[in-house]
């Protein structure tokens, strides 16, 4: 009998986050008194994978730590969510990911990431990897707070294997031209937000695209689908000719760290389910709307049961 167990790998980055919460976000050279500190784990990569744990997922996470206790500790965390760290990689002598947050009272947020052992994930790591990770997995998902080449060459390994290839382009740094031409050529779907959209899409300034003809640019380079998140209003999806807003539930945002992960690992799973798109980013658009009333990115994230009873 077949395995219906969804299997996701996800390659990608480990972080600490350190979030203050703020009543506004200060400005260059601003100093602004919060009240509340919180120290929880997070990093896209991780996130993502935490996401598609308590979505009912089995998930292998390959990432890089240091040799240190934010790294010993992010092991433990995902470990103890049940997740499969066996290839994760420990970097002796350089410290671990650590993301500084700062969170306003209407939700949004200010992100300086100093990346640390993320960026030792190499290409070499990825090739290193078995080909049963790869096989037994329905779904491979990459963004990029690791190297580019790491993420193109998982994407490949990913997308050789028969899996499905997901790049969430986040960070949206700057890319060279052909760093996003591989990149959109070797995913299957890609995730951007509206900002990352615009940059891979090498829009000019002064032009303002909407979310449709964004999407039909970035199909035009490489994927079979696009999704392009849209805060709180959902998300836009494109796929086989056809384009669909999935609308968000109505929620109070109380810290938006995270939403986009969430989508992302929600996402993964349904489609490891072998879920339409548009079923899966349905299911997504609630598990991110429930993380974002919560604080926090890992500690917001829900689990299946919960994502089920929202309406
Ligand atoms: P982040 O960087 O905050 O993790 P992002 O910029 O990558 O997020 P967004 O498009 O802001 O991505 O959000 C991702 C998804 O999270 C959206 O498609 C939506 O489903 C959900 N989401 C985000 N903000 C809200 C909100 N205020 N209310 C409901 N859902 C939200």
């Amino acid at each position: 009998m077949a395995d219906p167990t969804p299997r996701v790998v996800v390659i990608g980055s480990s972080n600490t986050d350190m979030t203050v919460r703020v009543p506004s976000l200060p400005g260059a050279g601003q100093t602004v008194l919060g009240r509340d500190f919180l120290v929880s784990a997070g990093g896209k990569g991780a996130n993502q994978a935490v996401a598609a744990r308590r979505a009912g997922a089995e998930v292998a996470f390959v990432t890089a730590v240091g040799d240190d206790d934010f790294g010993r500790r992010s092991l433990d965390g995902y470990r103890g969510e049940g997740i499969d760290v066996s290839f994760a990689k420990t970097v002796p002598g350089v410290a671990s990911g650590v993301a500084l947050i700062f969170v306003s009272e209407d939700g949004e947020n200010l992100i300086g990431v100093a990346s640390g052992a993320n960026l030792e994930l190499s290409p070499a790591d990825i090739d290193a990897l078995p080909d049963d990770l790869f096989r037994a997995g329905d779904v491979l998902l990459a963004g990029l707070e690791i190297p580019i080449p790491t993420a193109i060459r998982a994407l490949r390994r990913g997308k050789q294997a028969g899996m499905t290839a997901i790049l969430n382009p986040a960070p949206a740094p700057s890319l060279t031209e052909a760093e996003v031409g591989y990149l959109l050529a070797e995913a299957d779907v890609i995730t951007p937000n509206r900002i990352e959209a615009i940059m891979l899409a090498g829009v000019r300034p002064g032009e303002k695209p909407g979310p449709n003809a964004l999407a039909a640019g970035l199909l035009a380079m490489g994927p079979r689908s696009v999704v392009i998140t849209l805060g709180a209003e959902g998300c836009l999806i494109v796929h086989e000719g056809e384009s669909l807003a999935v609308p968000s539930p109505k929620v109070q945002a109380v810290d938006a760290v995270g939403a986009g992960d969430a989508f992302n690992g929600i996402l993964a799973v349904g489609l490891a389910e072998g879920l339409s798109l548009a079923d899966a980013a349905r299911r997504a658009v609630k598990g991110a709307a429930l993380a974002v009333t919560r604080p926090g990115a890992q500690p917001a994230l829900p689990t299946r049961s919960e994502i089920d009873a929202f309406p």
